[in-house]
């Protein structure tokens, strides 16, 4: 089978075309034939090695595609031939991959291959932002910063469906009119203006919560937006990680929470999954939450989708199709 593997760490070039063998499932685990593989930001932590990896690695954590075996031991509700998705795996920049069926949901028939490889990973990373790392509240006024990025766009409609106010941020007129579209109350060209200023001129009183996924340039400025007693939830260091920071300053500034979630917490359990997933999938089906799947690519082409997204020039879902 094709798979883009890593030999070592490094830029986009570091993604390796190879044929491996075909891999057999062991207790537990089914074996997949991957249809689509969805394309994130952990996937270049990886492969610049900010994340540790064991190489060569074979890269991706989304996708979805049919059972084509099954190994002992796995549990009825599988059967070679269903249709499945799947997310925080490794190694589904690949033609075939070997996942624990514990992890695998079915994909319902109203739903294409496409859009469920690329309604795991961001889908159930907006929901869980949304319901739990942060619980939004009917009236909260929130901030999402890169607000037409794949996970931005889904956590401003899922914000906007449970009451908030949402501010974004964005680079450009064209990601600024994405945002828009999904929902977003108020709009800051964080190229044009200072954001903290555009936000405390907006909301004086200050926002019940951040969701802040670009990290080390807008982390200062966006805990002195929030309110009293507001959250900040940095889940992601696309402009580089946070330094070290002395927790002393949370009282200085009113006392503030700050959470540093990853959505494998937030679906580790069975029941937890499953319940995520279920909801993400039937929203995408009975069309309440709308995916913007931008960019397919080849599989041999995953270095154009990592330049791509490392460029800020992607404003949605990037799939790999093998
Ligand atoms: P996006 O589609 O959001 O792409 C990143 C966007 O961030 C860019 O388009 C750009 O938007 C903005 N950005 C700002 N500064 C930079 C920079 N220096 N370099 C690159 N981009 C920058 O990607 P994803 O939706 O795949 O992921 C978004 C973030 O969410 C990532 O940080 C990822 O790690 C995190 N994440 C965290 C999870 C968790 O559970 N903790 C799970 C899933 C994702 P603009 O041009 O508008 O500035």
């Amino acid at each position: 089978m094709q798979a883009i593997q890593i030999l070592q760490t490094g830029g986009p070039e570091a993604l390796t075309l190879r044929e491996l063998p075909t891999p057999t499932p062991g207790p537990s685990e089914a074996l997949i034939r991957i249809e689509a593989a969805g394309v994130n930001f952990i996937d270049v932590y990886f492969r610049e090695g900010r994340y540790p990896a064991q190489l060569p690695y074979t890269l991706g954590q989304e996708a979805a595609g049919i059972i084509i075996a099954l190994g002992p031991d796995t549990s009825e509700d599988f059967k070679v031939g269903d249709r499945v998705a799947w997310c925080s795996i490794p190694g589904t920049y690949a033609q075939l991959a070997l996942v624990p069926v514990s992890r695998l949901v079915h994909v319902p028939d109203a739903i294409s291959m496409q859009q469920a490889a690329a309604a795991m990973l961001q889908g159930m990373t907006a929901h869980y932002l949304a319901h739990s790392a942060y619980s939004i509240r009917p009236g909260d006024e929130v901030l999402v910063h890169a607000g037409a990025g794949g996970t931005g766009l889904l956590l401003t409609q899922i914000a906007k469906s449970l009451g908030a106010r949402v501010f974004t941020t964005v680079s450009n007129e064209e990601k600024a009119e994405l945002s828009r579209t999904a929902g977003a109350d108020e709009i800051i060209l964080y190229t044009r203006e200072d954001f903290a200023a555009a936000v405390k001129r907006l909301a004086p009183a200050g926002l019940h919560a951040v969701y802040d996924s670009v990290g080390k340039t807008t982390f200062d400025q966006s805990l002195s937006i929030l309110r009293p007693r507001g959250t900040m939830v940095l889940f992601g260091a696309s402009s580089g990680p946070v330094p070290p920071f002395d927790l002393i300053r949370l009282s200085q500034v009113g006392s503030l929470y700050v959470t540093r979630p990853s959505l494998k917490d937030y679906i580790a359990s069975r029941e937890e999954l499953e319940q995520r997933a279920g909801d993400v999938l039937s929203s995408v089906a009975d069309g309440s939450l709308n995916l913007r799947i931008e960019h397919v690519y080849p599989l041999a082409d995953a270095i154009h989708a990592h330049q791509d997204l490392e460029g800020r020039k992607t404003t949605g879902k990037l799939l790999l199709i093998p």
